[in-house]
């Protein structure tokens, strides 16, 4: 059954529940009725147990589920008495897909969102989407499997939300370009020499966002923006050279579409993740939700200037990631992911995430379009061992 955003007691699935995207999801359901207007199929969280069980208890979830097996018997006790049932491992994660709800929002961090999402997908239940992995490597595979499904697939990712709202379908012919905007993040203004030496503790501190660890330093090297640099490409079916990146460190306004005409589309709005999760859930009408709202006034300027792509090469390898095509974006997807967590653990330095990601992915140039997820997964794993094998061992 395809959902419609106009049924009460919507069933919704948020999977990625304790995680930043996770916890907002279920702030915003709150404020939209909670209990009363809607019903929760699953949660599912990863090892912070105790968080996820106290969702599933307040919410009153059918099913809860921790990624790691290893959780599985804490989670178990946590809910024992409640009436929710404990799941773990990949296949909890793909039974909660699977499960039957209405929505579900996609909110786990990496490529382990993937299968669960693609469940969802299939079976026909509209999508949040707020993993990037999903589009960054499947592409058209997965594109493909939300039609199949039936269900509709509306971003979560605040630039993306933000090109979706203003991007008229009727106007589609006309639209010349798609404008992301990016913070910058923290080494904004830091010269190159300078960010070879910084740790994760530095690079996770977000000068407007709060968000998980993963997406916080994927913003400060901007891979993160290179990441949704192939989302709008598959969301909003333009050519790599329409897409465009400018840095607006006041992240004010979320993104921008440019028309024909000359005219651009700007959606702008506090940073607050809540009121692209609003607009996915109460989608195609617009919730009222308690988030800040913008004061001009006092924010008195915007400010715009052009990515440096020799501190943040990032951008680059994004577009020759769209111009190789092949499984480039899978690959650099997984190359960074890797690289990235070598990051965390104090094994690289920052500046060293883009070379083993470059260097992968030039390994790598020759592999051919996926046509099923089985080569997506295949790719995926050969572009994390190459890149593991350029990481130094502790
Ligand atoms: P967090 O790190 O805060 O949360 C990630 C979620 O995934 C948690 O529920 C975590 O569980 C779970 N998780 C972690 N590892 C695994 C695993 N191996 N298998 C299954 N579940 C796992 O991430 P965010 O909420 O920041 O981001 C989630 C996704 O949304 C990412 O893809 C990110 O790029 C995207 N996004 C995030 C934005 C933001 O503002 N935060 C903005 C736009 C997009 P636990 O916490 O229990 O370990």
């Amino acid at each position: 059954m395809i959902a419609s955003a106009e049924t009460s007691h919507r069933r919704l699935t948020v999977l990625g529940s304790t995680g930043s995207i996770g916890v907002n999801t279920l702030d915003v359901i709150a404020q939209l009725g909670g209990r009363d207007a809607f019903e929760i199929a699953a949660l599912t969280g990863n090892a912070n147990v105790e968080l996820l069980a106290r969702q599933a208890k307040a919410t009153g979830a059918r099913m809860a589920v921790t990624a790691d097996d290893a959780h599985y018997s804490s989670l178990k006790d946590a809910l024992s008495g409640s009436g929710v049932e404990a799941a773990s491992g990949r296949s909890g994660l793909d039974e909660a897909g699977a499960m039957e709800s209405d929505w579900v929002m996609a909110a786990i961090v990496g490529t382990a969102g993937l299968a669960p999402t693609l469940a969802a997908a299939r079976r026909g239940a509209d999508i949040a989407l707020a993993n990037k992995e999903c589009l960054v490597t499947a592409g058209e595979l997965f594109v493909q499997a939300v039609a199949g499904g039936g269900g509709r697939l509306v971003p979560v990712d605040s630039e993306h939300s933000a090109i979706f709202q203003v991007l008229e379908e009727s106007q589609r012919h006309a639209v010349e370009r798609i404008i992301l905007t990016a913070s910058g993040g923290p080494f904004r203004t830091w010269p190159r020499e300078r960010m070879a030496d910084v740790t994760a503790e530095i690079a996770r501190a977000h000068p407007n966002w709060s968000m998980g660890l993963k997406i916080s330093i994927a913003s400060a090297s901007m891979f993160n923006k290179a990441l949704e640099m192939i989302e709008a490409k598959h969301l909003f079916g333009v050519r790599a050279d329409q897409i465009e990146v400018i840095v607006h460190p006041q992240s004010i306004i979320h993104s921008m579409v440019g028309y024909s005409d000359g005219s651009v589309l700007a959606q702008m709005g506090a940073p607050d993740m809540r009121t692209a999760i609003g607009y996915a859930l109460a989608f195609p009408r617009r919730p009222s939700l308690n988030v800040e709202r913008l004061d001009f006034a006092k924010i008195a300027r915007l400010d715009f200037e052009a990515p440096d792509e020799e501190r943040f090469p990032a951008l680059r390898l994004a577009r020759l990631a769209l111009m190789r095509g092949g499984m480039q974006s899978a690959v650099l997807n997984a190359a960074e992911e890797t690289a990235c967590n070598a990051f965390v653990d104090g094994r690289i330095g920052f500046l060293e995430m883009a070379e083993i990601t470059e260097r992968t992915m030039d390994a790598l140039s020759a592999l051919p379009p996926a046509s099923t997820m089985d080569e997506v997964f295949a790719a995926d794993a050969e572009a994390r061992r190459i890149a593991a094998s350029l990481i130094p061992t502790a």
